[in-house]
């Protein structure tokens, strides 16, 4: 995205590095949680989504404009008219036609859904679904309702503190989570499969804090199988030592032909700690 300068690593885009020069076109752009705070109040519609258009790429930006507008249901005539005069909805879709002006081949959409009334999260969700599916386009969706998720993702993986815990095919890791967290998220969606009381000790543990996180696996405080829950089981306090192995879903390959194998720390002592502990999650 190029908004901060990169501390070290470099950021690739199948094999290939994200150009972070403006005047090109942008593999890799950005829809943002809140429509209200993401759109310049001062700036048109119009202007808005222009400016994010390449310079010299396109004959005619105001046609390109239209064309933008009208790839996420917008009438042209929106163009003229500032972010205070639409509502929640159309804002995002609004932020969704500047991100698709850098003719990108990723959006990373942060809880675009949000922020916005129940009644109109589904018609933003059908336009990401469309657009995915018209401009073959790949969509990093990023949300805590896994409901959401599951209408719109292919693939999903699951994050806690940082850490990506479970992932695989959506259908897959929601029919059968593996994670004790990916459970969690499941049983807070109404009418969500519930995985029964969590123990005393852990029902009301906080989240924590994210800059400090806790040594070993990070959910150990509030893990319903783990050391805080089941203080007789001393298999569990490898818990609070030892970081747990990225799980693929069930039977799952990432790599075609591959192996379910450990991406990351995927030393013995990783291995060990997931034949000791005893579950398929950890
Ligand atoms: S490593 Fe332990 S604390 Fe972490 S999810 Fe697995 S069982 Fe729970």
């Amino acid at each position: 995205m190029g908004l901060t300068p990169l501390a070290s690593c470099r950021i690739l885009l199948g094999e290939r590095p994200v150009p972070a020069r403006s005047g090109v076109w942008r593999p890799l752009q950005m829809v943002f949680q809140d429509p209200y705070a993401s759109l310049d109040p001062r700036m048109t519609v119009g202007r808005t989504v222009a400016e994010a258009i390449p310079r010299g790429r396109v004959p005619d930006r105001r046609a390109e404009v239209a064309r933008l507008l009208a790839l996420v249901d917008l009438d042209s005539a929106r163009a003229a008219q500032y972010p205070a005069q639409l509502s929640g909805g159309q804002r995002q879709r609004v932020a969704l036609a500047r991100a698709l002006a850098g003719r990108p081949e990723v959006i990373i959409a942060d809880e675009i859904t949000s922020a916005l009334d129940v009644s109109i999260q589904g018609t933003v969700l059908n336009l990401v679904r469309d657009l995915r599916r018209r401009l073959g386009l790949s969509v990093l969706f990023i949300s805590h309702n896994l409901a959401v998720v599951r209408y719109v993702a292919d693939s999903i993986a699951v994050m806690y503190l940082g850490r990506i815990v479970e992932y695989g095919p959506t259908h897959q890791v929601l029919a059968d989570p593996q994670h004790p967290y990916t459970r969690d998220l499941l049983a807070a969606i109404p009418g969500g499969t519930s995985y029964g009381d969590p123990p005393t000790g852990v029902a009301d543990a906080e989240p924590a804090d994210p800059h400090h996180p806790p040594p070993g696996c990070r959910y150990h405080p509030r893990c319903p199988i783990g050391p805080v829950a089941r203080p007789d089981d001393p298999s569990r306090e490898l818990c609070r030592t030892d970081e747990p192995l990225l799980t693929p879903a069930r039977g799952w390959s990432p790599s075609p032909g591959g192996r379910t194998r450990p991406t990351r720390r995927g030393s013995r002592r990783s291995w060990a700690v997931r034949s000791r502990i005893g579950t398929p999650a950890c």
